[in-house]
């Protein structure tokens, strides 16, 4: 257990700019800072100082071999890579700033730490202004993963990485929700063709408009002896109670009911996450959390981890859940449900 003074800072329009300049000299320092981005956020630190990406493994508890993504604020990557493929090149002009991780080739400026020994590194530039400010100030490319404890479901609030952080890291700072609620895509473009590792807030569909052959690679297949993205054989994103997903096609709800039913009847605390469409009809003796409308998988993407935390919070002893359809976002929100899942 870490204790250290944790400085945290909720951001106003009238304290921005002096917190985000406090926060970038605790990253020019070799500090870790937890920030805002839009898709989760972020435990930073400078990319390019090993001690300093030390402290964030430390603070998260991750494995040494989970490599890190770094973020820019710039699309000029030229220093960090060996190369630029056109298609990335092509996926840099579409989605950044964005939802989007690229993988290259990367050059020697990039610490081993930071990639986890692989010749390869993970980029993304945020489609967020306090994000973005916080590594022009710092002056860095800033190497970060979420901002949670290993294991737990990233944070989309400020109140979560003060819950999982505090203590643990120099400074936190936000205030608003991450509003793609999901980690970011990413895609290994240093293999033709190029491959999705994660899906994310940018979709399968949306990528392969720019080539055709652009794939995702087969989830939770565990048996690949060094998978290609070292983070997905840890458990991820899990709530403390054993989530269940219910895919009865045509009776999720009846069959939702069901088991809440008996688990209730064991006396055990039941918690729901259900769509708008279905919250009503569920047992009142559960507790429900409603992710959003079946019709908006936005919303259920930016609800989804809330919802996960919420149930920790509520002490349940088991989560049912629907599923989702697996096109679109669907894909990510599916994927991210399944990882947190009891049945794998
Ligand atoms: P997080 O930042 O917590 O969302 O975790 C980063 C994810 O990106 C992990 O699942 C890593 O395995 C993956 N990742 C980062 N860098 C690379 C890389 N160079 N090659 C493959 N996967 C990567
Ligand atoms: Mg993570």
């Amino acid at each position: 257990m870490i204790i250290m003074k944790t400085k945290v800072a909720r951001l106003t329009k009238k304290n921005w700019m002096t917190v985000i300049k406090e926060a970038a000299d605790v990253i020019k320092a070799g500090g870790i800072v937890a920030f805002p981005t839009e898709t989760v956020y972020g435990l930073g630190a400078n990319a390019l100082d090993e001690e300093a990406v030390k402290k964030i493994f430390v603070a998260k508890g991750r494995p040494q071999d989970n490599p890190l993504i770094i973020h820019v604020a710039d699309k000029d990557i030229t220093q960090y890579v060996k190369e630029i493929p056109p298609i990335a090149k092509q996926l840099i002009d579409a989605f950044w700033p964005g939802p989007l991780t690229i993988i290259f080739k990367k050059t020697n400026l990039i610490p081993d730490v930071t990639s986890a020994n692989l010749n390869t590194i993970g980029i993304r530039m945020p489609n967020h202004p306090i994000a973005l400010e916080l590594i022009k100030s710092s002056g860095v490319p800033i190497a970060a993963p979420s901002a949670n404890l290993s294991g737990k479901p990233s944070p989309t609030t400020l109140e979560h990485c003060i819950r999982d952080l505090d203590g643990r890291v120099d400074y936190i700072l936000g205030g608003t929700i991450s509003e793609v609620g999901l980690e970011s895509t990413i895609i290994d473009c240093t293999v033709y063709p190029p491959v999705v590792l994660r899906p994310g807030g940018i979709t399968l569909e949306q990528l392969q408009l720019f080539d055709h052959n652009i794939y995702l690679t087969t989830p939770y297949d565990l048996k690949d002896e060094t998978p290609k993205s070292p983070g997905m054989k840890y458990r991820h994103y899990a709530p403390i109670a054993p989530l269940y997903l219910i895919n009865e096609e045509d009776s999720m709800e009846q069959k939702i009911n069901m088991l809440c039913h008996k688990y209730v009847e064991e006396g055990k605390k039941v918690g729901i996450l259900a769509p708008d469409e279905t919250k009503d009809l569920y047992n009142a003796n559960a507790f429900i959390y409603t992710l959003g409308s079946r019709e908006n998988l936005l919303e259920v993407g930016q609800n989804l981890y809330q919802g996960l935390r919420q149930m920790d919070e509520e002490e349940v002893d088991l989560i049912l859940c629907e599923t989702f359809p697996e096109t679109g976002l669907g894909i990510a929100i599916m994927n991210r449900l399944k990882k947190a899942s009891s049945k794998k």
